[in-house]
């Protein structure tokens, strides 16, 4: 029946029968008067409020405690006197207990959406799912969607808790058909490592679809869906030996990053998400050498206060312990647009109002970013890093803000490190090419090879167009990556590099041989680039061959 194709959430291979989430769907109708329906919604409210009592309990004790809290609200909102009183005005109109808890659950979204403070507007999500859950056991079916085999979900969109709720054994892989690569339930399945992807445009999620055999490459980022027996060979082949090579990765778990002949370089992880953190562990790595702490910005309706901040930096660096954190300020603008920032519409958004420029801009919404970082600082090993510099200027005005920041604190009384080390992206070719005046004025480098392969080629990242101009093992970026290495090494100052160039096997010799100190990649990798690092003899390394 074809094949779809759509974006990676988390790698791996799944072949087997489609289990379709079907979205609830509530239609207005009469009900059997007044205190019948009542009684019905109490009766399916208790069933709810049980159902969420043992998710919380299975969950607190898989994942522990921030992911069991999710249910511990869901559970409150079903109790809320509001919600209860809001259901029994819908009654009153002689519909059913369905179509009654459907229009009193989308009666309080709207009231958590409209309001101010980020976390309540969020709040919508969540009452929505709670409606749902208790119109499902009106209807009877009290756990709603079960699986009883093996199965790859299809759903448009999976709420979190629905996901938390189902047996994770009978998983093989997820699609969702909407949704983003950094949804709360997109990183909740790669924390769990479930093969999956998302945001397939063609693909209509429909019932008919239940019980059809399918193939997900989540590698590819495609579903395959009735795949004929030569196709199931081929990838069932496929997965056998993914899942073999990936067993023997375990093997370098617990160990340091050494190459062949003995030369150290740390294996840091990029995440999105503070949730993320526990990939991290769990796939050893050295470090967090990227968190994109936009996403805190991107997920939310109106601009995250500091104590919201707070808490998303704080899980990171307790959950890593002496190991470092770097944490990125804000990198806004460009293809990162958010509506409440309100930017202007620009000609040539890559070269426009981004990152440093905008912090430069508001500095208010820099300070309360930095307060926050500074607060993290206190319980444990955090770094901090800017993205998009190309000027000493920048440089002396994130000392400036970062002196505020502190001085702040300290009117409040609050506890922070004094000597957080602050970073810089290198990721312009302006910054690599200033690096040794820009190595004296900060801590530590970290090369974004997304952003200096797009400025130093001039080939803008997110035009699919060009992909065949563009080649990121250019000698040009090479060249840059090690005039920067040099100058930051010279200046006594480690380097990092942390943009998808990081685990490229090619050019992995070489950023050995010129002693990059850090590679942060995606969770998944780290394993595997720890491998490949061991089999490299950097004394064999010819320079000249890349650049
Ligand atoms: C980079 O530019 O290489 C980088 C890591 O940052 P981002 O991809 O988020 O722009
Ligand atoms: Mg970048």
């Amino acid at each position: 029946m074809g094949s779809y194709k759509g974006s990676r959430v988390f790698e791996g291979y799944a072949l087997g029968k489609l289990a379709v989430y079907a979205t609830v769907k509530v239609e207005k109708a009469a009900g059997l008067g007044q205190d019948k329906e009542f009684a019905r919604f109490e009766k399916a409210r208790a069933a709810t409020i049980a159902a969420l009592d043992r998710s919380y309990m299975e969950t607190l004790s898989k994942l522990g405690e921030e992911e069991a809290a999710l249910f511990a609200t869901h559970k409150l909102m079903a109790e809320d006197l509001d919600f209860e009183d809001a259901v029994r005005a819908e009654l009153e109109t002689g519909v059913s207990a369905e179509y009654a808890v459907h229009a009193a659950g989308g009666q309080l979204a709207e009231m958590f959406a409209s309001m101010d403070d980020a976390y309540m507007k969020e709040r919508a999500n969540d009452v929505r799912e709670v409606a749902a859950r208790i119109v499902t056991a009106l209807r009877q079916k009290e756990d709603g969607f079960a699986l009883t085999e093996p199965s790859i979900i299809l759903c448009e969109d999976l709420p979190s808790s629905e996901l938390m709720k189902l047996d994770k054994k009978l998983i093989l892989g997820i699609v969702f058909a909407k949704g983003g690569t950094n949804s709360h339930v997109s990183i909740l399945t790669r924390m769990l490592e479930i093969p999956a992807i998302c945001g397939i445009e063609d693909l209509e999620v429909d019932r008919k679809l239940d019980g059809i055999f399918a193939v997900l490459d989540a590698l590819k980022s495609e579903l395959l869906i009735a795949p004929d027996g030569d196709e199931i060979s081929k990838y069932l082949a496929k997965k056998k030996e993914y899942e073999a090579n990936k067993a023997k990765l375990q093997a370098f778990k617990g160990k340091p990053t050494l190459s062949k002949d003995g030369k150290k370089v740390e294996i840091y992880n990029n995440i999105a998400s503070s949730f993320e953190v526990e990939n991290a562990l769990r796939n050893d790595a050295e470090g967090i050498g990227l968190f994109r702490s936009e996403f805190i910005y991107l997920d939310a309706k109106d601009y995250p206060g500091e104590e919201e901040q707070f808490e998303h930096y704080k899980r990171v660096v307790e959950a890593m312990g002496e190991k470092q954190v770097i944490i990125r300020t804000l990198d806004i603008g460009a293809d990162k647009k958010i509506d409440y920032f309100d930017l202007p519409d620009e000609e040539n958004p890559a070269l426009g109002f981004r990152s440093i420029r905008i912090c430069r801009a508001r500095p208010e919404i820099f300070l309360v970013q930095l307060q926050a970082l500074y607060r993290a600082s206190a319980y444990g090993n955090l770094a901090v890093m800017v993205p998009m510099i190309i000027s000493l200027e920048e440089v002396d005005f994130i000392h400036q803000m970062a002196a505020l920041a502190r001085e702040n604190l300290d009117a409040r009384g609050l506890p922070y490190k004094k000597d957080m080390k602050i970073g810089i992206m290198v990721e312009t070719p302006a910054a690599a090419v200033c690096s040794d005046l820009l190595a004296k004025k900060v801590d530590f480098f970290s090369i974004g090879t997304n952003d200096l392969s797009q400025y130093t080629l001039a080939i803008d990242r997110v035009n699919p167009n060009l992909s065949l101009s563009f080649n990121p093992r250019h000698k040009a970026v090479c060249r840059l990556i090690k005039l920067a290495t040099e100058n930051a090494h010279r200046a006594g100052i480690p380097i990092g590099i942390c943009g998808e160039l990081a685990r490229d096997e090619k050019l992995l010799p070489f950023f050995l041989r010129i002693g990059v100190d850090e590679l942060s990649v995606s969770p998944a990798y780290t394993l595997s680039l720890r491998k490949q690092i061991s089999h490299i003899d950097t004394r064999q390394v010819d320079e000249g061959k890349y650049i």
